[in-house]
């Protein structure tokens, strides 16, 4: 028996699982995929906003502006990438100068100093290359990019580390309540649990409905992205967006924490959840829109494109509260950008929730608040990449050549609490299959050691999902 249950390791419950884990309870996070942000925290833009976008008075509002300033310390603790390097919202015309002017009020009632308009004359300096049309731009220094992904496996990590029962391949089915308690019937058997915290992301309102007549929607809005080569990294050093409009916040161009360049997303309300197709059509568009920020855009040197889905809400707020039929049901629902920005103050606003509902948590003595190192090859010194490779010599064996990354680094990404069993896996906590080659190369060498460190045979290592098999069988005896 369990005293909270989180369905969905995505950020939102990853976050909730580690500040939880400050607490004596026992917590299980249960997620139906096969590791953690495998939905749409591996695929946005990873921006973390400041907050001068939402409605003054919204959950939307107050939690992005309470949350941006948690990253700097978060991401020290847990060793994750994240930096500051502003945005700028571009206005091409007057009446998009009056949506900057309305949008720098907005900031400023959302208790932001740091935002300024900025004119035509000053751009390029910000700047060099964006688009000789632009006509001025709201400009908002606290910007950030981050791994997103990098940051969801962070906090798995560092929860499990405090006493968190991660279980993966664990759908829910179905939830009954009995006087207190939960019944939670899954694809790895029933679990009990006395609060249940619905964080399934597009499927939480599948999750609410189960168990709760007070019925709401989550509609799937699609984003197409294109990712451009590290060789045109320096094509932007700041988040470049477009004055918004209520599909979202427009087409972007944004540095990535790793060097890339990211071009995206478009807007589109969808059906189906498990859509996450990239299409022609939509992937022109976000060219063409694209375009009109930074002209010489290289999409010759695009390496991939994906989609992430929205999980949009019928009245455009976050949702998070208790439901008001089923007691001990918290719902975290339509977290759709910036979701990610809030989520650290997401986190702490649930726990204080849960603390009210029941009167209050016991505190652990032995927090720990900081996961162990992720030894980074690529951004050693030569002295340290000797030293390291004197202590263990398979950080001597370069596995992915584009994004030079070690052996070392994989074998750690494996066996860490949380690990990677996955090719993807592995891709997201260390990047080989990140580069230009995007894994045409060393995949075959990540599927041995994930099959030797897992003591598994080869055919069983998938790409991702559990049905993602990469191989079928043996071509040629020796
Ligand atoms: C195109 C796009 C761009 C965005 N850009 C930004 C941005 O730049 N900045 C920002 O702040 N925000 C951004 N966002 C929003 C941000 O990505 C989300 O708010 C955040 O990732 C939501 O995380 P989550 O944990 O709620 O959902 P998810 O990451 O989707 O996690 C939900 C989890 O629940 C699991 N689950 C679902 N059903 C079940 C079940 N029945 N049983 C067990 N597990 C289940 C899923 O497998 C999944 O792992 C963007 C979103 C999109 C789509």
């Amino acid at each position: 028996m369990y005293d909270v249950v989180i369905v969905g390791a995505g950020i939102i419950g990853t976050f909730i699982a580690r500040e939880l884990s400050r607490y004596k309870l026992k917590i299980a996070v249960l997620d139906k995929l096969n590791d953690v942000a495998c939905a749409t925290t591996k695929a946005n833009s990873a921006i973390i906003h400041c907050g001068y976008d939402a409605k003054p008075g919204t959950l939307k509002a107050k939690l992005n502006v309470l949350g941006n300033p948690m990253f700097d310390s978060i991401c020290e603790e847990l060793d994750v990438h994240f930096k500051r390097v502003g945005s700028l919202v571009l206005a091409f015309n007057d009446e998009e100068m009056n949506t900057l002017n309305e949008l720098y009020q907005r900031g400023i009632q959302n208790g932001l100093k740091n935002i300024y308009v900025v004119e035509k004359e000053q751009l390029k300096s910000l700047e060099p290359n964006l688009s000789d049309s632009a006509a001025g731009a709201l400009y908002a220094p606290d910007c950030g990019i981050i791994g997103p992904f990098e940051l969801a496996v962070a906090l798995a990590e560092n929860a499990v580390e405090n006493g968190v029962e991660l279980l993966l391949n664990t759908e829910v089915s179905a939830i009954e309540k009995n006087d207190e308690l939960f019944k939670v019937q899954t694809t790895a058997g029933v679990i009990k649990a006395r609060y249940i915290i619905n964080c399934a992301g597009v499927h939480a309102d599948h999750i609410n409905n189960m168990v709760s007549k007070e019925w709401f929607k989550i509609t799937p809005r699609r984003g197409q992205y294109f990712v451009l080569d590290k060789s045109a990294g320096d094509l932007v050093s700041k988040v470049i967006f477009q004055c918004p409009t209520k599909m979202g916040k427009g087409v972007l161009v944004l540095p990535t924490v790793h060097g890339n360049i990211l071009v995206g997303p478009d807007s589109e309300d969808i059906e189906d959840k498990q859509n996450l197709e990239t299409t022609m059509e939509r992937l022109e568009h976000v060219r063409t829109a694209a375009m009109k920020s930074i002209q010489n855009i290289p999409f010759d040197k695009s390496i991939t494109s994906f989609t992430g889905l929205r999980a949009s809400a019928e009245k455009g707020d976050f949702i998070i509260e208790e439901s008001n039929d089923v007691k001990g049901l918290i719902n975290v629902a339509g977290i759709e950008s910036p979701g990610l920005s809030a989520s650290p103050a997401i986190a702490q606003y649930v726990v204080q929730l849960i603390k009210e509902i029941n009167g209050g948590f016991a505190e652990k003595e032995d927090f720990n608040p900081h996961r162990k190192k992720v030894m980074r090859f690529i951004e050693l010194g030569d002295k340290e990449k000797a030293e390291l490779i004197k202590n263990d010599p398979s950080y001597g064996r370069i596995i992915c050549r584009c994004e030079l990354i070690t052996e070392g680094e994989i074998v750690d990404a494996i066996h860490r609490k949380a690990g990677a069993a996955t090719l993807d896996g592995v891709k997201r906590r260390v990047r080989p299959g990140m580069g230009r080659c995007q894994g045409g190369f060393c995949s075959p060498r990540v599927m041995e050691i994930l099959a030797r460190e897992l003591n598994k045979d080869i055919l069983e290592i998938v790409k991702d999902s559990r049905a993602s098999k990469i191989l079928t069988g043996i071509t040629k005896e020796q």
